[in-house]
């Protein structure tokens, strides 16, 4: 993967997406069959609530003592061999896998899907100095190779259709080493087979392996990695040295947590009952296996946002994707118009938090969603996704001194958003002083045939599309006056 994402704001960004109608059948054909395969996945356990809110409830208390189960997960790496390296933010983790990496003398690494790493721009920094990442993920690859972006978390080339994945292979693969055949097809087992040739001589010939992880079990000091490909377990074993970006939520306290989590994710994500390879190591064993561990706990916005009581929520999540499937937003708009590699409804409650409200593109990701609520529907760990995007709006709305990676930041207050706020705050005080609000609803509902019927000034866009509901001809508190007597 190379380049980086553009700071532009979600609205004018999606501007540009949703005119693209390539894109948009792409996206509407992916995201309606992997949904559809999910709810069956998760109609098959009827269990299914109560395992989501073990997940909520283990995550919750994994966050409250993260302190506690941090340092104790040092210590087991360490007791195991390991060595623990902790990044306060992106550009300290980018120099410490750098520096390591360096130390192999090797100009070369592969690499097994990692959020972190694409959180940290870690491939753009390593090139810097001369090193060369190798994404070995499959989606991950078509991304790399055609100098484009992820745009979904779990599918980060969903939004490439196979003839143009093909186009791809042909034109670019020899660029990065063995080229594709001259009569490839854009059958999906062609494409496969043309990867994996191209990747098996990466895997033979790197000693140096990047990876993320998907939990770290604090009790053991155990990392794992769930995938489909196998691509994974390559990077993980054969290696001399195995370096591990991730983020410091990704913690569990025991093994036993596992249970949960492992049956959540993939029926969430891939619609699973397992995933296909399930890979875990606990430092470094003789014989088998990586010389060299390290491990790099990244914090960079993490505890900021742990400071939030309503934000902290984000940090539960598992990267499913589930939300991003179902989110009316994220299909029409794309992954690319959230402006980081956490597209979606995750995306847009994770980034702001993670990078703070002080710039355009974060104070506009809040806002980038209806509030339907079906990302908190199908979330297996139960994050109210629309409560913290409407905490976010508030922030924004309001502005005020934020905590962006150890550094105070003013907010300034959302100019653009001065209506709603006026809106918000004369209701609030309506709603504070019930007298007034009843005199105000008996005049509304005696003058309700002169209400227009589209709202003026800054609302006219919303009712472009929309009826304004019509006021009743009576308010409720004097209906119920009249029909039950006042009485409960
Ligand atoms: S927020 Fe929930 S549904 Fe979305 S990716 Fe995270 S765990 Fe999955």
């Amino acid at each position: 993967m190379s380049g980086t994402y553009p700071g532009t704001p979600f609205p004018q960004a999606a501007a540009v997406s949703t005119g693209d109608r390539t894109l948009r059948a792409n996206l509407r054909h992916a995201t309606h069959t992997i949904r559809a395969k999910r709810a069956r996945a998760v109609a098959e356990l009827e269990d299914w609530d109560r395992l989501r809110a073990a997940g909520a409830a283990i995550k919750d208390r994994t966050l409250r003592h993260l302190d506690h189960y941090l340092v104790q997960l040092e210590e087991n790496v360490t007791r195991a061999g390991g060595t623990v390296h902790w990044a306060a933010d992106a550009a300290e983790a980018n120099r410490i896998v750098t520096e390591l990496v360096q130390a192999t003398g090797e100009t070369e690494v592969v690499k097994v899907k990692s959020m972190a790493t694409q959180e940290t721009g870690l491939n753009a920094a390593l090139a810097q100095a001369g090193i060369r990442a190798y994404e070995t993920d499959l989606a991950e690859l078509i991304v790399q190779l055609a100098d484009d972006l992820p745009s979904h978390i779990l599918v980060p080339a969903i939004h490439r259709s196979r003839a143009e994945i093909r186009d791809i292979f042909r034109d670019r693969m020899a660029d990065w080493g063995r080229p594709a055949p001259d009569d490839l097809t854009d059958r999906p087992a062609d494409l496969a087979e043309a990867a994996r040739v191209h990747l098996r001589d990466k895997f033979l010939g790197c000693t140096v392996g990047v990876s993320g992880a998907n939990f770290m079990i604090a009790e053991t000091g155990t990392l794992v990695v769930v995938e489909s490909e196998g691509n994974g377990r390559m990077c993980l074993t054969l290696p001399d040295t195995l370096i591990s970006v991730v983020g410091i939520e990704k913690t569990v306290p025991a093994w036993k947590d596992l249970e949960v989590y492992l049956q959540l994710l993939p029926r969430s994500s891939t619609a699973e009952r397992m995933n296909p390879y399930t890979s875990m190591w606990t430092g470094t064993t003789d014989e088998d296996g990586p010389r060299s561990f390290h491990l790099v706990l990244l914090d960079n916005g993490r505890t900021d946002t742990l400071a939030d009581h309503v934000g902290r929520q984000a940090l539960r999540c598992i990267r499913c994707s589930a939300c991003l499937n179902v989110c009316p937003v994220y299909e029409r708009a794309g992954g690319h118009a959230y402006g980081s590699p956490y597209p979606g409804p995750i995306g847009a409650i994770l980034t702001p938090q993670l990078r703070g409200l002080a710039s355009p593109l974060e104070e506009s990701l809040p806002f980038a969603s209806s509030l339907c609520g079906a990302c908190y529907d199908v979330c297996p760990v139960a994050i109210d996704i629309p409560e913290v995007l409407v905490h976010l709006r508030e922030r924004v709305a309001e502005g005020g001194e934020t905590t962006v990676r150890g550094t105070r930041t003013v907010i300034k207050p959302a100019r653009k958003h001065t209506a709603e706020r006026i809106a918000m705050r004369a209701t609030g005080w309506a709603l504070n002083h019930p007298a007034a609000l009843l005199k105000a609803q008996r005049l509304a509902a005696r003058s309700r045939r002169f209400h227009p019927r589209r709202l003026p000034g800054p609302g006219r866009a919303w009712t472009d599309t929309r009826d304004l509901p019509a006021v009743p001809a009576e308010p409720f508190r004097d209906w119920w006056t009249r029909t039950h007597g006042g009485t409960a």
